[in-house]
């Protein structure tokens, strides 16, 4: 196509000009019309087979796209399979034990998703007798399920005319409207939707869906669109403007903060002590090894300090005494640095009333046990 036919493409955009639009408006309904056609051609060639994707039961699209939050799809697939496998249905996810759950999750990060989509499978047993409910208002009530989640899973299993809006749709519609601002912004989010919303077709609703999402992530990439193999590519305010790595605009950087974290492997008769992450933190209902947040303090200082945690915190007494290990690792804006030392227990004293659930486990006993990932290397130390 030639690029006069092209600018008459973009010229259907409201507002389109030689220099990009102050003022972004939806794009008129020849322009939407276009574009479905192109991207259903496009997607029914260039659809990646998913596991997810073969067949339209709503608890497993639930799965999926609670696994896909913050998560890549290469990560997923083998969680989603096993997950699928251990349990099949929503009523062998609600009877299944909390740390069951925790255990196949382990490894994806985000705890909360899991634990959420277990007490909502309670929810839908206790008042959906098992079955995923198709109405908007119903499954929105559902704990872990918000706005978008609700939109994906209703339109891919029912076919619902449910809007989307996520990581690779926001990045499209920014590049196909040239919207210059901050995507996260209200005033973003309400003309994004509304974009969504007024792209849907009449039929095939989840399919559609799906296929911006894939466009998204397979060809309008953050980094180096491949706009020369892009579908709508004439329809493209960004590509017409040469704006497709100017929007859309960059997050302000993330300021990390450094932490400094120190475990304790204790030993006691061949095994090692474990406590159970308390509600409401990070890691809620995972096992770990004691751990403390501290400064950079020296031995011996750190060691009585390290003495005095544990025993405050459990009851237990034990002496640490010698480094093992140091890793590094990210979650959410922290980078924590974490010390591992070995201790030997001494003696188990009268426990405080908060104290967290502990327990003593072989190195055997510890794969039963869902752990955070630095958890696992420690586990595996300990072996
Ligand atoms: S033309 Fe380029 S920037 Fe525009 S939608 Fe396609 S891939 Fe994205």
């Amino acid at each position: 196509m030639n690029r006069d036919s092209e600018d008459r493409e973009v010229s259907q955009l409201p507002g389109s000009q030689r220099k990009p639009p102050s003022h972004v408006s939806l794009p008129d309904s020849s322009w939407r019309s276009r574009f479905r056609s192109r991207l259903r051609r496009w997607y029914a060639k260039h659809a990646r087979d998913l596991p997810w994707r073969r067949n339209r039961d709503p608890y497993l699209v639930w799965i999926s796209e609670i696994m896909l939050q913050q998560t890549q799809v290469a990560a997923v697939e083998p969680y989603f399979l096993r997950f699928r496998a251990a349990f099949p249905t929503i009523k062998a996810l609600a009877a299944a034990d909390e740390q069951d759950v925790l255990r196949h999750w382990e490894g994806l990060g985000y705890y909360r998703r899991a634990r959420q989509l277990h007490a909502a499978a309670k929810v839908l047993v206790d008042e959906h007798r098992g079955r995923f409910p198709d109405d908007p208002e119903a499954v929105r009530a559902l704990p872990g399920i918000g706005r978008y989640t609700a939109g994906a899973i209703l339109s891919i299993a029912f076919d619902a005319r449910e809007p989307i809006l996520e990581a690779n749709t926001i990045r499209l519609f920014c590049r196909l409207l040239t919207y210059r601002g901050q995507p996260a912004s209200s005033e973003a989010q309400r003309l994004l939707w509304a974009m969504a919303e007024a792209m849907l077709p009449r039929r095939r609703v989840g399919t559609f869906n799906q296929a911006l999402m894939e466009l998204g992530s397979q060809v309008c990439t953050p980094k180096a669109p491949k706009c020369d193999q892009c579908p709508v590519a004439t329809l493209c305010e960004a590509k017409r403007f040469g704006l497709q790595d100017a929007v859309p605009a960059l997050k302000p950087k993330k300021k990390f903060e450094e932490v400094h974290e120190v475990a304790l492997i204790v030993r006691r008769r061949g095994r090692v002590l474990l406590l159970r992450r308390p509600e409401g933190g990070r890691w809620a209902g995972l096992w770990d090894f004691p751990r403390y947040e501290m400064d950079h303090e020296v031995e011996p200082v750190l060691f009585r300090r390290l003495r005095d945690m544990l025993r405050t915190q459990t009851g237990i007494d034990a002496v640490p005494e010698s480094h093992q290990k140091r890793l590094k690792h990210g979650v959410t804006r922290f980078r924590i640095t974490l010390d591992c030392y070995s201790a030997r227990f001494v003696a188990s004293g009268k426990p405080p009333a908060d104290a967290p659930e502990w327990k003593w486990v072989t190195p055997g006993q510890m794969a039963e046990h869902p752990l955070s990932t630095t958890g696992r290397k420690l586990a595996a130390l300990v072996r």
